[in-house]
């Protein structure tokens, strides 16, 4: 996959932690979950209490680590930073939490794959600020309650669904991320742009901003290949021919979508017939895991109206058919 949604290896992991926003206001798009933190950051800050925890939705690249190193900023405490599969014995969560100090925040990312004996720390820890955890061994174990520090936990999913309804109910702030449109996008790759010194127009934002699947970290991977392609078959500047050019090159299609996307799209219409076909043969036909598929592929195609999810499984639309050069069959045209 040519352009992955995931950091991809430690200098895309350096790049990212510098291109990231540290303050609320530098944070573009998601008006609502910005207005709502703002209010509820200061009336914490004003109290001196820690914020409420904060459960995190959205596809992966939408900016929930973002949020959270935010978060920790504006409330001006220590941001300690995991993830669900880390955390694999009570002990491991345990040792997090008891050295946090007050109104820390703590970040679980993948939080809905959190074994179920690490969850259960976790609900009184939410809930009283308090764990109880196993000492000595075998007959001579015993059960001791500690307290902890207030804090927030800020946990991130790519779907709430999946996370266990006693887990869920313990979140007081539930934000389900968007998609970013084209215009945000463009103030983003500016933005970066100027960080890296990459000279760059208005329209070659645009261009990358389109073709970026509504999400900022594909935004930035582009700029930054688009900025090599420059330099070398150009003078460096980023106009639009320049992005476009390389963008063919990237196999970036002028939706956006990359060989994965089309790979999904076109298993659809010509190995299934434009559907419904079930997650589970789709996922065969095209060598993907199911949940790549659900949590990466299809949400952005669904929400760009390239696929519908039926009860019987996956359909192709009108736009589909259009994009591969194909007449919609009449059923779909409207
Ligand atoms: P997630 O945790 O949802 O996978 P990240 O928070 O790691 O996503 O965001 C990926 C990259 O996208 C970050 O490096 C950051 O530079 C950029 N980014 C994300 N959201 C925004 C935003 N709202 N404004 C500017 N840049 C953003």
């Amino acid at each position: 996959r040519v352009v992955d949604t995931a950091p991809s290896s430690p200098s895309d992991e350096a790049i990212e932690r510098a291109l990231r926003p540290k303050l609320l206001d530098e944070y573009v798009g998601q008006e609502k979950i910005r207005g709502q933190l703002e209010i509820f950051i200061s009336a914490a800050r004003k109290r001196s209490e820690a914020l409420d925890h904060t459960l995190l939705f959205g596809p992966p690249g939408l900016g929930k680590t973002t949020l959270a190193n935010i978060i920790a900023r504006e409330m001006g405490v220590n941001l300690r930073q995991t993830s669900g599969p880390v955390l694999e014995r009570p002990g491991d969560l345990a040792a997090l939490l008891t050295n946090l100090e007050a109104n820390d925040v703590l970040f679980i990312d993948e939080i809905h794959r959190l074994s179920p004996v690490v969850e259960e720390i976790l609900y009184p820890a939410l809930e009283d600020y308090q764990i109880d955890i196993m000492i000595g061994e075998c007959a001579a174990v015993r059960s001791v309650k500690l307290d902890l520090q207030p804090f927030t936990l800020v946990g991130a999913t790519t779907r709430a669904g999946m996370l266990t309804n006693p887990l869920r109910d313990r979140f007081g702030i539930v934000a389900r991320l968007e998609f970013y449109t084209t215009e945000e996008l463009a103030k983003i790759v500016m933005r970066s742009a100027a960080l890296l010194k990459a000279p760059i127009d208005a329209s070659g934002a645009l261009e990358i901003a389109r073709r970026a699947r509504g999400t900022p970290r594909i935004a930035n991977r582009l700029l930054r290949r688009v900025r090599d392609f420059a330099e070398v078959k150009s003078n460096g500047g980023i106009t639009k021919d320049v992005a476009d050019a390389a963008l063919i090159m990237l196999d970036v299609d002028t939706a956006g979508f990359d060989v994965m996307d089309r790979k999904l799209l076109e298993a659809v219409l010509y190995k299934f017939n434009g559907g419904p076909v079930g997650i589970c043969n789709l996922a065969a036909a095209i060598g993907e895991p199911e949940d790549t598929i659900e949590d990466i592929l299809e949400p952005y195609l669904v929400q760009q109206g390239y696929l519908q999810r039926s009860p019987r499984g996956r359909v192709a639309t009108a736009s589909t058919y259009r994009h591969f050069g194909q007449s919609p069959p009449a059923t779909l045209e409207n």
